[in-house]
């Protein structure tokens, strides 16, 4: 059977695409710019739909909003929702207008949906959605994968992921120089949280999503171990034997990236996977230390 990715490209993207043709599962990816026979324009899924043997539809793309060399302007601002929410229902079309449907339609959001907070306790049920640009990114992107009636056998999974550690990309990617040359450390106070998830943990949440024929809504995609800033970044310090204690100042990021995106970072909430936990989810990396361990010394496949 055939699974179609959009974002297959990315850095969760890849990473899926390898463990899903490990299990045997032919991949196609949606893509901007395809190149070779497994991957196909937006163009060609609005105009010839989904095939017959197509298990699974996910959904990994969208604009990276840490993006240094965009200023968040009106129109980055812009790039970043229509690139989650064009795409989001491109695909929940496709699945509507499937003569066969898909068993499972699996979309990425993320933990931006809940407040941040250093005392809120937040799982799938939690309010949120409605406070500032990330929440609602969050809601009208969830939104978006909302499927008409007469494709209600489909089970749509949701899963809002917090941030992912992965040697090749993302936060890791960025901090491992500094921690390298010896200045690493927390943002600010590092006293907020950190909803983490490392990569394998995240691809295998996704895989766990489409095999898994009872889990469906929304999901919490972290780690089962909350962690402050600071724990995180004490942690990637011992994990690459380099000293954590230079704390990079809020005002810094703010200036770079602007305080509303920033906030991924300088301010955080803690979330809990109750629901992956409830379905019997396992970890590869439940902790922080195997997590930044694994990071440091490229010991899993990606
Ligand atoms: P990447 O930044 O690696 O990008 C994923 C893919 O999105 C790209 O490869 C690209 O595919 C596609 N894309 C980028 N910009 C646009 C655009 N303007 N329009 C359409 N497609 C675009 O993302 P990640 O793999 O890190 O994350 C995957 C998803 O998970 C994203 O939606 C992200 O917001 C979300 N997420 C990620 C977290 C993280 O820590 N990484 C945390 C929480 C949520 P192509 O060039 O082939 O079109």
């Amino acid at each position: 059977r055939s699974i179609r990715i959009s974002g297959g490209t990315g850095f969760v993207g890849r990473a899926l695409c390898g463990a899903l043709r490990q299990v045997g599962y032919k991949v196609f990816v949606v893509s901007r710019t395809p190149e070779g026979p497994d991957m196909m324009t937006w163009s060609d899924v609005r105009r010839h739909g989904l095939p017959t043997n197509c298990k699974a539809v996910v959904n990994t793309a969208g604009e990276n909003i840490f993006n240094v060399k965009k200023k968040w302007t009106e129109d980055f601002q812009q790039e970043v929702i229509t690139s989650r929410l064009y795409t989001t229902s491109v695909l929940a079309k496709a699945i509507n207008g499937a003569e066969k449907k898909p068993e499972a339609f699996v979309c990425m959001s993320g933990v931006g949906y809940y407040k941040p907070s250093q005392t809120a306790e937040y799982t799938e049920e939690s309010p949120g959605g409605d406070f500032d640009f990330l929440s609602e990114l969050s809601t009208n992107w969830e939104k978006c994968s909302e499927l008409k009636p007469e494709a209600k056998e489909v089970r749509r999974v949701i899963i809002r992921s917090g941030i992912v550690l992965g040697r090749q990309g993302g936060v890791i990617r960025d901090m491992y120089f500094p921690f390298y040359f010896g200045v690493g450390g927390p943002v600010g106070s590092g006293q907020q949280f950190f909803p983490w998830i490392h990569i394998n943990d995240i691809v295998g949440l996704i895989l766990f999503a489409i095999e898994n024929n009872k889990v469906k809504g929304v999901l919490n995609g972290v780690a089962p171990q909350a962690v402050t800033n600071r724990e995180f970044a004490t942690a990637l310090g011992k994990a690459m034997w380099r000293p954590s204690l230079f704390p990079l100042p809020k005002f810094v990021l703010n200036v770079i990236f602007s305080p509303e995106r920033a906030k991924i970072m300088t301010e955080g909430q803690k979330v809990i996977p109750k629901r992956a936990l409830e379905y019997g989810f396992t970890y590869d990396y439940p902790d922080i230390d195997s997590a930044c361990r694994a990071c440091a010394h490229l010991t899993y496949t990606e």
